[in-house]
């Protein structure tokens, strides 16, 4: 039996009626690992052994009768920049390639407690900066849809675990797309919470006004499922909304009917795919037929996103990456005197483009530059939030691509960072605002490659995600499609 192609709430449900146990399952994914891993590269630690202990505990707790989560038993993946007390957590940078936590972030204790089994540590773009994984200081994570291609990024050893069956669902982190535009080019579904919903205690700060964690799943429910299991106050981060969320589960199943889908015409501009641009189409008109009312919305400053991003992006990474001299924890460079060893530790452990990050950072930041480039920024974001309140005043949901392009070749837009970082287009404007969104599978190019539906919807407004996107998802067989070489 193909376990691992199955769905968190298809053998959760298998578990319960003892029909598998959680070593049986566990087994059947590290089986899977053993055999794809060579090809897709996603993990940077695989957790065999502690895996098969979690699972064997997973399978007493089932078996105790008492009621259990509903994620007990589930193999699932942990992005390497969440802290994991007792293994690994590298953030696919060089400068933490020894570095072993002594706690847990808040995400995986929240895990833990529901009894989920950890596969392992999955790839990122070093410190989460990237939309290709192809930034790692460790290794390359490819697409399990063609290997040729890029997973997108940062989360891309997320994505491509989950796409081929290395783990059933997996944690990403998605700072300005991060969730969202790996998950679209990898055929599988991902949301960006609503900022401060869970808990950034323990992720390893990249920006921190921006960065959110979230789930990456094979459907729409699983992602309900796991955000129940993520999502929360925690008095651990200070950013953590005090808000108690509801059952995401309880808005699968609606109909859509009257739901008002707003179509900002800045998202259907130039520099849309045209493959791209004609899978959206037909998602909208889905979700038309299934009741939705398309509303035109604009959001003018979205043209100012990537610009602003990179201002703020860069300007609190440089702050937040001060923290690794070499002293503390993490690689240490030899040297004579303490400035070299901060020195030498840094030009060794960083990687060319988080180098590159916090030299902007640093410029954006320093005295004389400062009003004309970081508060400027800071002024633009205010636009860009205020755009979106004007948006959901005239509708339920937005509407767009999650990403311009499907999955990229390897080395296509290295050359080349601002193209790169024009691959986070329709997505970073979300973190921005702080607001909730989602991609979901809507469609593959004529090359086989997946594409994705970006929708979005204001603060704490996660439930409007999940409904229109179940409603589309049970309309539709994007979500059960598996790439070629895992399907069973
Ligand atoms: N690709 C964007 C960047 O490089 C976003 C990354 C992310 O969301 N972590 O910064």
């Amino acid at each position: 039996m193909e376990l691992h192609t199955k769905t968190a709430h298809e053998l959760r449900d298998m578990l319960r009626r003892r029909e598998v146990s959680s070593v049986e399952l566990t087994r059947d994914v590290m089986a899977r690992i053993n055999a794809a891993e060579p090809a897709v590269q996603a993990y940077v630690t695989v957790m065999g052994d502690e895996a098969l202990r979690m699972a064997a505990n997973a399978d007493k707790a089932l078996a105790s009768g008492e009621p259990q989560a509903d994620l007990a038993g589930i193999p699932l993946a942990i992005k390497d920049n969440m802290c994991t007390r007792g293994t690994l957590t590298t953030c696919s940078s060089k400068i933490l390639s020894n570095f072993v936590p002594p706690y847990d972030a808040t995400v995986v204790s929240r895990l833990r407690a529901s009894k989920v089994v950890f596969t392992g540590k999955t790839n990122l773009d070093e410190f989460a900066m990237g939309s290709s994984t192809e930034n790692s200081g460790i290794k390359k994570t490819r697409n399990p849809w063609d290997t040729s291609r890029v997973p997108g990024g940062s989360s891309g050893g997320s994505a491509a675990a989950v796409a081929a069956g290395m783990a059933i669902a997996a944690t990403g982190s998605d700072t300005g797309g991060s969730i969202r535009q790996p998950a679209s080019l990898c055929g599988i579904v991902g949301v960006k919470a609503t900022y401060g919903l869970v808990s950034r205690y323990g992720l390893v700060a990249f920006a921190s006004s921006l960065d959110q964690i979230g789930p990456m799943t094979r459907d729409v429910e699983d992602a309900a499922i796991l955000l129940n299991a993520l999502a929360g106050h925690d008095p651990m981060d200070s950013t953590s909304a005090k808000y108690t969320p509801p059952d995401y589960t309880s808005f699968l199943n609606k109909p859509i009917k009257g739901l008002r889908v707003g179509l900002p015409k800045e998202f259907f501009a130039d520099g849309l795919d045209p493959e791209v641009r004609a899978a959206i189409d037909a998602a909208i008109k889905k979700l038309e037929e299934l009741g939705a009312i398309p509303v035109e919305v604009e959001l003018p400053h979205s043209k100012y996103a990537v610009a602003t991003y990179y201002l703020c992006a860069t300007a609190e990474a440089s702050s937040n990456l001060g923290r690794y001299d070499g002293a503390q924890y993490g690689h240490r460079a030899e040297a004579d005197n303490v400035v070299d060893m901060y020195c030498r530790t840094r030009a060794e452990g960083f990687g060319p483009e988080v180098k590159r990050r916090i030299m902007l950072g640093t410029y954006a930041l320093s005295a004389g530059y400062y009003d004309a480039f970081y508060i400027k920024a800071m002024k633009v974001r205010t636009l860009i939030k205020g755009d979106f309140e004007k948006a959901f005043a005239k509708c339920d949901v937005i509407a767009g691509a999650t990403a311009p392009t499907a999955a990229f070749k390897f080395g296509e837009k290295t050359d080349n960072p601002l193209e790169m970082y024009l691959s986070d287009i329709f997505t970073i404007s979300v973190n921005l605002a702080g607001i909730c969104g989602v991609s979901i599978p809507c469609g593959f190019t004529s090359g086989g490659l997946p594409i994705g539906l970006q929708l979005l919807a204001g603060p704490f407004e996660e439930g409007k995600l999940f409904t229109a996107a179940h409603a589309f998802e049970q309309a539709t067989e994007w979500h059960t499609k598996r790439p070629p070489a895992i399907s069973a």
